[in-house]
């Protein structure tokens, strides 16, 4: 059986499929080609322990164009935006305070100022503005 295709995605992660979508929208007859047996990519979500689901990559959203969910729909198909309050937590000694790394710049500026002090302030400033370099 011959079939032609306009264009042939290969890997079903989320740019292969948003690219097959994209293209498919604009009327291409387009075949997306996945190795493994699912879809998704590094941010699938996998039945790692029977009733855990959990994801074995990506664990946050770190860089994302809201136009994409209009774009794409993706309401419709019930994609619900978890904001997180933090995205990580550093405990330390059972005396210390813990360093929680909120999203909200103004919170963690409040928590730092708070908990940990000046130095700590001028440390994850520095800390950012070499991380922004990168
Ligand atoms: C450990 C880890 C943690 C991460 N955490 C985050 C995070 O928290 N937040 C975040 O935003 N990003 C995170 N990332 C980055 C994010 O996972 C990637 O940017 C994103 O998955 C890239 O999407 P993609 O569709 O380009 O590629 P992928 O998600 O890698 O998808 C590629 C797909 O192509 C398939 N494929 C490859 N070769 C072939 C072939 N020859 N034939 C057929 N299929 C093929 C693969 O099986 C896969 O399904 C993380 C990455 C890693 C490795």
């Amino acid at each position: 059986m011959d079939v032609d295709y306009d264009a042939i995605v290969i890997g079903a992660g989320h740019n292969g499929l948003t690219a097959a979508a994209l293209l498919a929208r604009k009327g291409q007859k387009v075949l997306c080609l996945e190795k493994n047996s699912s879809a998704g990519g590094m941010a699938i979500t996998r039945e790692l322990f029977k009733g855990y689901k959990h994801n074995v990559g990506a664990w946050v959203l770190l860089v994302f164009r809201d136009e994409m969910i209009k774009l794409l729909e993706l309401e419709k198909y019930n994609l619900e935006l978890i904001r997180p309050v933090s995205s990580y937590c550093v405990f330390g000694d059972p005396a210390d305070n813990c360093f929680i790394g909120y999203v909200d710049q103004k919170k963690i500026g409040k928590h730092l100022f708070k908990d940990h002090g000046l130095r700590a302030i001028i440390g994850l400033a520095r800390l950012d503005k070499a991380l922004k370099k990168i």
